[in-house]
C-alpha cells in the first residue's frame, strides 16, 4: 500500500560544493549542519570520478561500480529524510561523458566533485524515518499512520 503524506515547504538553501569533496558526504553534512530532517535536493555540476550503485533485486544488495573519468553531473535529484536519529540523503545521478554518452545510478561515497551547484528545499512536516523493508531488502520510509 502507498504511503503518502502532506509536507508544507519551507526555505530554500542554495549553494556551490568544494572542488575535490565527497559529493554524497558534503550534501550530507550541509543537511547535518542546517538541521535538515526532511527535503530535497537537486545539483548539476561536474565530477572528477563517479561511485554509484544499482540494487540488485533479485539478491537484495547493492552492486557499486566506479567510472574512472570526468563527467558532467546532468542531474542529481534526491531526498532527504532520517536514519538512525541523523539525517540521510538519498539521491540518484545522471553522467554523461565528453560524447554524450549517459550514465547512471544510485550515488555513492566516493564521487569526487570536480564543481557543483545545488539547491535544497526544506519541507516541514512528520518524520520520514527509514527502517528496514522485509520485501525489498531496502531501509524504506516506514511512517505512523
Ligand atoms: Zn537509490
Amino acid at each position: 500500500m502507498a504511503i503518502a503524506r502532506k509536507v508544507r515547504h519551507g526555505e530554500f538553501f542554495m549553494g556551490r560544493l568544494s572542488n575535490g569533496a565527497d559529493l554524497l558526504e558534503e550534501i550530507t553534512g550541509i543537511c547535518k549542519k542546517e538541521n535538515i530532517r526532511l527535503g530535497r535536493v537537486e545539483a548539476l555540476g561536474a565530477v572528477k570520478k563517479a561511485c554509484l550503485a544499482y540494487y540488485d533485486q533479485h539478491n537484495h544488495e547493492y552492486n557499486y561500480f566506479t567510472l574512472d573519468q570526468h563527467l558532467e553531473i546532468t542531474n542529481l535529484t534526491g531526498n532527504i529524510s532520517i536514519k538512525d536519529g541523523g539525517p540521510i540523503v538519498h539521491a540518484h545521478i545522471t553522467l554523461a561523458d565528453e560524447s554524450g554518452k549517459a550514465f547512471g545510478g544510485h550515488l555513492a561515497a566516493g564521487t569526487m566533485v570536480f564543481a557543483c551547484e545545488l539547491v535544497i528545499q526544506v519541507f516541514d512536516g512528520p518524520g520520514f524515518e527509514r527502517g528496514f523493508d522485509q520485501d525489498t531488502g531496502l531501509p524504506l520510509w516506514s511512517m505512523p499512520d
